[in-house]
């Protein structure tokens, strides 16, 4: 069985799912470009448990759409993959095995931050899905160490997702129309973040809050950009980073995707890397 990388990826608004953008057409081509992972991992940062991990294990995860002011339409699609409650019992045994105490989460369904991303690059939900949780106030390193505590599933043909927003302020959100330019100080921020991931300046980014231009104004909370480190984790400590998609939506959230790649031969690597898609 081939291994998967780890992805980080920007989910944005719900609207993703029903208006075209760039960063659309890079999650429907997603799989054009891929092959396809025995299940998927999602840690997305609409679902925060206290105290540790918690690991969803329901066999047909119901869709969740916990957000709102949506038109209706938005409220009416389902997602009907599948869940996958034995690699999940893989993910328990994982993180128990690395010290954790992981809660069970048998009736949660799939949150947007899974199911948004999920219904474009595999609209057919034929592919096993379940979530683990991020642990609520767990800071860069932690994350990356969760996220590292399941990097055997990658190699068991798990793809790990980590999904969030590069950038994220709902503050300033409001008031800017969705063709906006990005402002400077969402873009100086993508680029330092886009340099420390690609030159492997790992613990520059556990320090990203003090080190990153405008950190604080991007990210008031931190849920929407831990995803990041725990899919670096997730990658291992060889990870080779990749930036594969960049556009913004709304001019201050940014849509900026990343593959992580490790433990893939150089034969098999053309397989792995999709093209670069920019808007
Ligand atoms: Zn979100």
């Amino acid at each position: 069985m081939k291994p998967q990388p780890a992805l980080f990826i920007s989910h944005g608004s719900p609207m993703l799912v029903m208006e075209d953008s760039p960063a659309r057409r890079f999650l429907t081509d997603w799989r054009v470009h891929h092959q396809p992972p025995q299940a998927i991992l999602v840690a997305s940062a609409h679902w925060e448990y206290r105290g540790g991990p918690a690991v969803g294990t329901a066999a047909r995860p119901g869709t969740v759409h916990d957000f709102g002011g949506f038109p209706p339409a938005l409220y009416d699609i389902e997602y009907p993959a599948p869940g996958a409650p034995e690699i999940a019992e893989k993910a328990i045994h994982l993180l128990r095995e690395a010290g954790y105490r992981v809660e069970r989460a048998e009736s949660r369904g799939l949150d947007h931050g899974a199911w948004a991303p999920l219904i474009l690059m595999y609209p057919h939900a034929e592919i096993p899905v379940f979530q683990v949780s991020l642990i609520a106030g767990a800071s860069p390193r932690e994350h990356y160490r969760y996220g590292s505590a399941l990097q055997t599933l990658r190699k068991q043909g798990v793809l790990i997702i980590g999904s969030g927003s590069l950038t994220h302020n709902l503050y300033e959100f409001m008031g800017h129309a969705r063709e906006d330019r990005a402002p400077d100080w969402v873009t100086e921020f993508e680029f330092w973040i886009e340099r420390a991931l690609c030159e492997g300046r790992h613990e520059e980014l556990m320090n990203y809050r003090t080190l990153a231009p405008y950190a604080r104004r991007n990210h008031p909370t931190e849920e929407h950009l831990s995803p990041l480190f725990f899919a670096l984790g997730a990658a291992g400590v060889e990870a080779i980073a990749a930036k594969i998609h960049g556009s913004h939506t709304y001019g201050v959230l940014s849509m900026d995707a990343y593959q992580f790649t490790a433990d893939i031969n150089p034969s098999d690597a053309s397989a792995y890397l999709t093209e670069k898609t920019y808007g």
